[in-house]
């Protein structure tokens, strides 16, 4: 999708909006797959509801664009602009055991800020990247924590009511890798509560996971993190790994051997590669298992 028309591009100048045209997703995502299309860096998200009202308004269709890490985007010329926020001013506030941080943020430059202000919890968190926004809607979660456990508050752009509001946790639906978000709405912020802890017993919980995350999973291939979901009571890398999948290829996507639920591009794959050895292995697992494995990855492919 991409945008031409004058008027449109000097309103985005107004609102703050840096216009990139033609941004290979392939290049903005940790798998590497992925056509191209305009990208909208969104610098004043205090604008958003005006930006979504002028996108609509020129029947722009969009979709939104976090760190990328968990992302499987088809090929070709894509139909949408991605909106993106940008990460510039993105310091997190304290104020004694909250937080308050941008969606635009890392993930895991917050958990190590966080820690230098002796706040803990969420060091589980430490490797999975992406941005605060990208965790929020997908409920990012590892080493027994989930984002969600710490979230007092959202702010965010509402498609149901085309404002910003700020929606408590209690009003938020967080499951597994699962939110109840709408499909429109963008994070903003979020005020995140953590428990005080001494520095130092945060770092050693940051180094543990860490070095567990190096020892499991293919940290140096491109990746989407796990590729399914866990059905309750089992685990997919398992029954991936049972039937001797690890190491399977399809074109250019290969079953990773360290992790048999991550899947990665390892020899300039297409997303028709990692989607034709997604189907594969989930049929293989339902045959062997009986589970029909539901994916954790975001797919935009149709
Ligand atoms: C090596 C590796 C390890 C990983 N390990 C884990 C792990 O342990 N646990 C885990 O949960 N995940 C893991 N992941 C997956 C991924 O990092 C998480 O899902 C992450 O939270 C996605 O954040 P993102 O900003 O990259 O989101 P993106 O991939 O950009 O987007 C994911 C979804 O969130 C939406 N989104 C993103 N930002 C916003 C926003 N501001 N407003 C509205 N919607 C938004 C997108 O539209 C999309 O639907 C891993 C990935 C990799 C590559």
């Amino acid at each position: 999708m991409r945008v031409e028309n004058p008027r449109v591009l000097a309103a985005f100048t107004d609102l703050g909006v840096e216009h990139c045209p033609g941004e290979r997703l392939a290049d903005w995502t940790s798998l590497g797959v992925g056509g191209p299309t305009d990208i909208l860096v969104i610098h004043e998200p205090r604008h958003m509801p005006e930006l979504v009202r002028l996108l609509d308004a020129e029947g722009l269709p969009r979709r939104f664009l976090g760190g990328g890490s968990n992302l499987l985007v088809r090929e070709g010329e894509l139909r949408w602009v991605l909106l993106h926020l940008s990460d510039k001013e993105a310091r997190p506030k304290f104020h004694g055991n909250c937080v308050r941080v941008a969606a635009a943020a890392d993930l895991g430059r917050t958990v190590t800020e966080c820690a230098k202000h002796n706040l803990g919890g969420v060091e589980g968190l430490i490797g999975v990247p992406g941005s605060v926004g990208g965790a929020l809607r997908m409920n990012a979660g590892a080493y027994g924590i989930e984002i969600s456990h710490f979230v007092k508050s959202v702010e965010l752009y509402r498609a149901a009511t085309r404002t910003i509001e700020t929606l408590p946790s209690a009003a938020i639906g967080f499951h597994y890798r699962h939110t109840s978000f709408a499909a429109g709405d963008i994070m903003i912020s979020a005020e995140l509560e953590l428990p005080e802890k001494p520095y130092e017993e945060i770092r050693a919980a940051i180094k543990v996971c860490n070095e567990k995350r190096r020892a499991s999973q293919p940290l140096n291939e491109k990746s989407a993190g796990c590729i399914f979901k866990n059905p309750p009571g089992a685990s997919a890398g398992k029954m991936i790994d049972e039937l001797g999948l690890k190491g399977h290829r399809l074109g250019g996507a290969v079953v990773s051997e360290r992790h048999a639920n991550f899947f990665v591009n390892r020899f300039q794959a297409t997303a028709e590669d990692l989607l034709g050895l997604i189907g594969f292995v989930r049929e293989r697992v339902r045959q062997a298992f009986g589970y029909n494995l539901e994916e954790e990855v975001i797919v935009w492919a149709d």
